[in-house]
């Protein structure tokens, strides 16, 4: 744009003499911990292709140092010399439509986070380094051959050659290729293009494919009435085009993802997207799978995806070319132009909740999306968390939709819980009798097995970082277990408690101790002593490095190839496997969480889940949990499928000592080495 001529969008910046007498600035927020915004002046070169949303290089501090920042918006101002300049534009479009942008201050705000680095978090750092893209320099005629040829009938053959090929071609080609197809040097172009022959230019091409190899399978099924139900009043929500809230609570196996396919389908045959946000565990699992090849346009966000891929479906998604977008948090802001529903599975999962700031929690933002967006969102679960339970009966905005019996009518399995201190009296303090018998009762059928260690008042042992020694009972040679609450040793054979040592004890050695092996190889080693012939594999943190690993592993159990699956809470959510009819759970106590309020809520959550996979076809499960508190009111109602009578009693207990729902909670974390300086940082607050 030449100095004299006004921009339409942005209003007349001269005046007709030439005399300056307003500009454009823009409001930007930074990308450091500071959480200000402030006003940069636009130069005329970037007026017209700065957005708000698009990020800038702005200088910062007393040595103008180049940071990042975010431009929020763009206001014509009276002129002024006082304001430093933009120095850059960082990238060609911007990330955010209005409701993203709004929905990062929002959070900001909500989540005590700077907004620089909130709106920084909702773009995946590979979209922002536009991963998948590169730069090609293309070659085309920039006049007709005959008419050089007329004006300069003595040109040199190289030239020649390259004039006749892209007259032959046409359309512009890649100057790689011309240059390749012709033997020549790339001074053979540039020379001809100084000359006004040809022309050079530069484009962006996508450098990968981002198609996913999903087979098609429709099931084909009636939707059980309960399903029809709650799916007829759902559909009347998708209609409104309003913002609601819709509480899908259906007991494991009552068929919500049915519901969620067809609530969604609604959704695309009104020419909008939807989003799908799945636990992060689940997405390596049979449920991303089942769902996504419902679907024809659909983009899955997950972990294993490379910077390309991530980068190239972002930018399809913003293109409106992808229908239905399934994903862990990320996917919560991806930029669809026209967005007409989100659907949040499992919406009590802990790992919706992000760990770093801004801590947002997915299932909050989703809402608070909804709500600025002016559309529907549905949670699900079979045990929803208690905040979503209170809304439906608080909130205008929530309303509630139950299954309560498995889509194929099978029977709720039997929950026994077994008082693991009498076991450990008599000599059985890792797997309780009543679960070898019904393991070997399973196993004899030719059914399946998992059990499930719950990490939380479990631990692992210490051993030398150097030797390797791992610290044994000073009384019966027995190894210690470390615990971290509490940082003690305890012997599980005789019981002795020492404080845990940091270094390693051995004569000469002294080398720092580590944690390692974990409550689940013990598990593994002891289910083994039992069933010798069997196949037993462990699947947790240490054995499940990648996602290929989890895959053969989830395909050799689901094949028939293993008889029991140990592991942590990662192998309970999400996985239907028809042939599993027992499942143990090894630590079932909400104790050594104490200190966390929704210590009882978790527990209840997790018997519930993990007996949500016994027993999915048409055999009965069995499950056992192994408690220290057989007595604990969450464990009951979890052994009786009582969500409500759960739910009323912890609402009272948490209404009886403030927790939230009743307030709200924030923890605030000081960590310095000094502890004057935490002290006097937190006492400052
Ligand atoms: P949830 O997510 O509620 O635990 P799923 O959606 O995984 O339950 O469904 C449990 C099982 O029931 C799946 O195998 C599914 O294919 C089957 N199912 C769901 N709805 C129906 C139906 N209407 N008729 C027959 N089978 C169904
Ligand atoms: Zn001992």
């Amino acid at each position: 744009m030449s100095a004299a001529q006004p921009s339409n969008q942005t209003g007349n910046l001269w005046t007709e003499a030439g005399v300056q007498h307003s500009m454009l600035v823009a409001q930007v927020a930074p990308d450091v911990p500071v959480d200000r915004v402030y006003t940069f002046a636009i130069p005329k070169e970037f007026s017209e292709q700065i957005n708000p949303g698009q990020r800038v290089t702005i200088p910062w501090g007393r040595r103008d140092r180049q940071v990042e920042g975010y431009c929020l918006s763009i206001d014509q101002v009276p002129w002024t010399n006082t304001l430093k300049p933009i120095l850059g534009l960082v990238d060609d479009a911007s990330y955010f439509n209005g409701v993203l942008l709004e929905l990062g201050h929002w959070m900001s705000r909500y989540y005590a986070c700077p907004l620089g680095r909130t709106l920084d978090a909702l773009i995946p750092s590979a979209v922002q380094q536009q991963s998948g893209y590169r730069t090609v320099r293309m070659l085309s005629s920039a006049k007709p051959l005959a008419e050089i040829l007329a004006n300069q009938p003595r040109i040199g053959p190289k030239q020649r050659a390259l004039l006749e090929y892209l007259d032959a071609k046409e359309v512009p080609v890649l100057l790689r290729t011309a240059l390749s197809d012709l033997g020549a040097a790339a001074s053979t172009a540039t020379s001809a293009a100084r000359r006004g022959w040809v022309e050079i230019s530069e484009e962006r091409r996508a450098s990968a494919t981002t198609d996913f190899d999903l087979p098609r399978d429709e099931p084909i099924f009636e939707l059980t009435q309960e399903q029809a139900q709650a799916f007829d009043s759902i559909s009347k929500m998708m209609d409104e085009r309003s913002f609601q809230v819709g509480l899908l609570f259906g007991v494991s196996g009552s068929g919500k993802t049915e519901v969620y396919v067809r609530a969604m389908r609604k959704v695309l045959a009104k020419g909008q997207q939807a989003i799908m946000l799945v636990p992060e565990i689940a997405l390596t699992t049979q449920l991303v799978q089942r769902l996504a090849c419902r679907f024809e346009h659909v983009a899955v966000i997950h972990s294993g995806l490379t910077n390309v891929q991530r980068s190239l479906i972002w930018s399809e998604i913003a293109a409106g070319k992808r229908e239905v977008i399934i994903g862990t948090r990320s996917a919560v802001f991806a930029p669809c132009p026209n967005l007409g529903s989100i659907v949040v599975d499992e919406e009590q999962e802990g790992s919706f909740k992000n760990l770093q700031a801004p801590r947002y929690h997915v299932r909050d933002v989703a809402i608070k999306r909804g709500q600025l967006e002016n559309i529907p969102v549905l949670l699900g679960s079979a045990t929803p968390s208690l905040e979503s339970w209170i809304n439906c009966d608080r909130s205008a905005h929530y309303h509630r939709f139950e299954l309560t019996k498995r889509a194929l009518a099978q029977p709720m399995p039997t929950v026994e819980i077994v008082d693991m201190a009498n076991e450990k009296l008599e000599g059985h303090p890792l797997a309780s009798r009543l679960l070898q018998k019904r393991l070997s009762e399973t196993l004899s059928r030719k059914e399946q097995a998992m059990v499930l260690l719950n990490r939380r008042g479990f631990s692992n042992w210490l051993a030398c970082s150097s030797c390797r020694r791992r610290i044994v009972c000073a009384q019966c040679s027995g190894s210690m277990v470390y615990h971290a609450s509490g940082n003690v040793i305890v012997c599980h054979y005789c019981s002795r408690r020492d404080p845990a040592p940091s270094h390693c004890p051995v004569l000469g050695c002294g080398h720092k101790l580590n944690a390692i092996g974990s409550g689940t190889q013990r598990a593994e080693e002891l289910l083994q002593r039992w069933f010798p012939d069997k196949r037993i594999v462990r699947a947790d943190s240490d054995t499940m490095k990648h996602r290929r690993l989890y895959k053969q592993l989830i395909d050799e159990f689901s094949g028939g190839q293993i008889d029991i699956l140990v592991g942590t809470q990662m192998i309970a959510k999400g996985l239907d496997f028809p042939n599993v009819t027992c499942v143990g759970v090894i630590g079932g106590d909400a104790a050594g969480a104490s200190t966390d309020f929704r210590a009882g809520e978790r527990l209840f959550q997790l018997i519930t889940q993990v007996a949500g996979r016994a027993g999915r076809a048409h055999k009965q499960g069995s499950v056992v949990v192994q408690s220290m508190s057989p007595n604990a009111p969450a464990l009951i109602a979890a052994m009786n499928h009582d969500y409500p009578a759960f739910v009323e009693r912890e609402l009272a207990l948490r209404k009886k000592f403030g927790y939230p729902h009743f307030s709200r909670l924030t923890i605030i974390i000081a960590a310095d080495r000094r502890e004057e300086k935490v002290r006097s940082q937190i006492e400052g607050m």
